[in-house]
């Protein structure tokens, strides 16, 4: 799928932009620092998820002194009919998600008509830092993939909510009230084991396809001979990997039970899927603490090209790209690596540089849309 024209009205430092894209698939942004580079790809992000890739405080978005900031795309599709998007967001917080003209009052029949892959320096810290980065990318993944994954993964974090809450009031019962609250308890126990286990179950799904493309990808990045593995890390305590639907559901019904005690103590669940982690393991070693800085820029790169890889079979349709001051983070040799892969047919791209030099120059310059970027403004 390809983005074919995008407006923006009081995004950031875009007072109004209205972008004519046509048939472009490869397009640079080239600009002096702070112009609004990373905004427009910012702006497209917003349009695909609803979310921002730098910010979770989403009104910063809208321009100063505004009351709302709009982003609208026109997609076109290999086989499907067009799509037109649009989202906003009020400086009060409140939000619009329009999809084909029509008002969607749940943000679950909005996410998910675009596909797309986002590349940014943020992405080699993912590798080594907190685990809900991680659980973060490996759900924005599932959204995109399956469409009931988003309502699921809200409605499991919203029961976690609720659990925690009772079980910060349970520490304060005594007598009757606490034995009727412990069985309200089981009863959030039985959903969540049913919600957690599919949440499990898809993410292991998704994590095998990726990883098996990740060996791949990483064998053509890599400059060594070197085994990549990427592992589901469930806090179940047992094995999962072999595991069924309703396998996993009693594993966790039973640790929530086995951990309700300590679970009352500290107010918080301890186990389930909104606790677990990926792991990226390089020669047999966990990347996190033993990988090299070049060894973890490698699996990143490898992992964004498994990660359109997945999208493209998925979907019979390369998705989006946006690579966000990526290249000068790599040497010329992956800087190459990365080319041959966005050169393939059809892949819309969208490249942010404060200026184009080496083997992105030469790429850039077949063809493709340069834009230049300065002070809010687009010029071609
Ligand atoms: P760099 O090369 O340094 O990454 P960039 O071109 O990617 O630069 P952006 O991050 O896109 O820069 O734009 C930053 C500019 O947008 C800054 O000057 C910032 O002050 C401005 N900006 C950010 N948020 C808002 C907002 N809500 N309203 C108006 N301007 C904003
Ligand atoms: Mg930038």
């Amino acid at each position: 799928m390809w983005l074919q024209f995008i407006e923006l009205n009081q995004f950031r430092n875009y007072k109004s932009l209205k972008l004519e894209l046509g048939d472009a698939r490869q397009i640079a942004l080239v600009g002096f620092n702070a112009q609004g580079k990373s905004n427009f790809l910012e702006s497209l992000y917003l349009l695909a998820f609803a979310s921002s890739f730098r910010t979770a405080s989403l009104t910063e978005i809208v321009q100063w002194g505004s009351t709302i900031a709009t982003v609208e795309g026109n997609f076109g599709y290999k086989h499907n009919v067009p799509l037109s998007l649009k989202f906003g967001i009020y400086k009060n917080g409140k939000r619009q998600a329009i999809v084909n003209q029509e008002h969607q009052k749940r943000l679950s029949n909005y996410i998910g008509h675009i596909k797309l892959v986002c590349f940014t320096p943020k992405d080699l810290m993912m590798l080594t830092g907190q685990p809900s980065d991680r659980r973060q990318f490996i759900d924005l993944l599932l959204t995109q993939s399956y469409p009931r994954y988003y309502s699921l993964l809200q409605n499991y974090q919203r029961l976690i909510k609720q659990r925690n809450a009772l079980l910060k009031n349970l520490k304060k019962r005594t007598g009757s009230q606490l034995a009727q609250e412990l069985d309200e308890l089981d009863s959030w126990d039985a959903q969540i084991s049913q919600l957690g286990a599919q949440i499990i179950k898809r993410r292991q799904v998704v994590l095998t396809d990726l990883s098996r493309l990740l060996h791949g990808t990483h064998a053509s990045v890599s400059l060594m001979a070197e085994k990549i593995e990427l592992i589901y890390r469930s806090n179940l305590g047992e094995d999962i990997s072999q595991m069924g639907l309703s396998d996993l559901e009693q594993s966790l019904a039973k640790q929530l039970k086995a951990k309700k005690t300590s679970d009352i103590l500290h107010g918080h669940t301890s186990v389930g899927p909104h606790r677990d982690d990926l792991s990226f393991v390089l020669n047999g070693h966990e990347l996190k603490f033993f990988g090299s800085q070049g060894q973890i820029r490698t699996v990143a790169l490898a992992l964004k090209i498994a990660e359109m890889k997945y999208l493209s079979d998925l979907f019979n349709e390369p998705p989006i790209l946006l690579l966000d001051d990526v290249f000068s983070e790599l040497d010329i040799k992956r800087q190459q690596a990365l080319i041959e892969h966005i050169q393939q047919p059809g892949i819309q791209t969208f490249l942010t540089t404060t200026h184009l030099e080496g083997p992105v120059q030469r790429f850039f310059n077949q063809g493709s849309k340069i834009l230049h970027v300065s002070g809010g403004s687009i010029f071609q």
